[in-house]
C-alpha cells in the first residue's frame, strides 16, 4: 500500500462519502454487481436504457476519461469486454452501445468515471439526432487538425507517427 498524506486520505474519504459510485466499490451503498477487476467495477444501472444496460467504473475516484491511468483504463476496457460479451450471451439484444458522458454538456450526472454497455434493439427508443455541422474550407478543417496535433505533439512525446 502505498502511504498518502492525510490531505489525500481526507479526501479520498470526502469522495466515499459524497459520491453514489465511490459507495458502491467501498461496500457502502447496493448494487447488482456483475464483475469485479482489478481496478475496476461492473453492476447494472439503476435506470437501464435497456434492461441489463451496465456500468464499467474506475475502483479509484476519478472524475472523467483524461483523468484516468494508462493501467486503469487498460483493465476497465477488459472489464467492458467481458461485461459486453456476458450481456450479448444472456440478454441477446440486437446491438449494444459503449459509452461515456464526459462534463454536464455531454451527459455526465455522476461525476467518478464510468462507461456504459446498453443493450440496444430495432425502435428502443433511443435517439441520439445529431446537428451535423459542414466545415467552411478545407483550409478550416486543416487549421482544428493543426491545433489538435499541435497538443498531441506536447502531451505525448511517443505519439510521433511512425
Ligand atoms: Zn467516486
Amino acid at each position: 500500500m502505498i502511504p498518502v498524506s492525510y490531505s489525500e486520505r481526507e479526501a479520498s474519504e470526502n469522495h466515499v462519502s459524497s459520491c453514489p459510485f465511490c459507495q458502491i466499490v467501498a461496500g457502502r451503498a447496493r448494487a447488482e454487481i456483475i464483475y469485479e477487476g482489478i481496478s475496476s467495477l461492473a453492476f447494472l444501472d439503476i435506470n437501464p436504457i435497456n434492461f441489463g444496460h451496465a456500468l464499467v467504473v474506475s475502483k479509484d475516484h476519478y472524475s472523467d476519461f483524461n483523468e484516468l491511468p494508462d493501467d486503469v483504463l487498460s483493465d476497465i476496457v477488459s472489464s467492458l469486454r467481458v461485461v459486453s460479451r456476458a450481456i450479448i450471451e444472456s440478454v441477446h439484444p440486437a446491438g449494444f452501445n459503449i459509452f461515456n458522458n464526459n462534463g454536464p454538456a455531454a451527459g455526465q450526472s455522476v461525476f467518478h468515471f464510468h462507461f456504459h454497455v446498453a443493450p440496444r434493439y430495432d425502435g428502443d427508443g433511443l435517439k441520439i439526432r445529431p446537428q451535423l455541422k459542414v466545415y467552411e474550407s478545407p483550409e478550416q478543417m486543416a487549421e482544428y487538425a493543426s491545433i489538435i496535433r499541435g497538443k498531441i505533439e506536447v502531451n505525448d512525446k511517443s505519439g510521433e507517427r511512425k
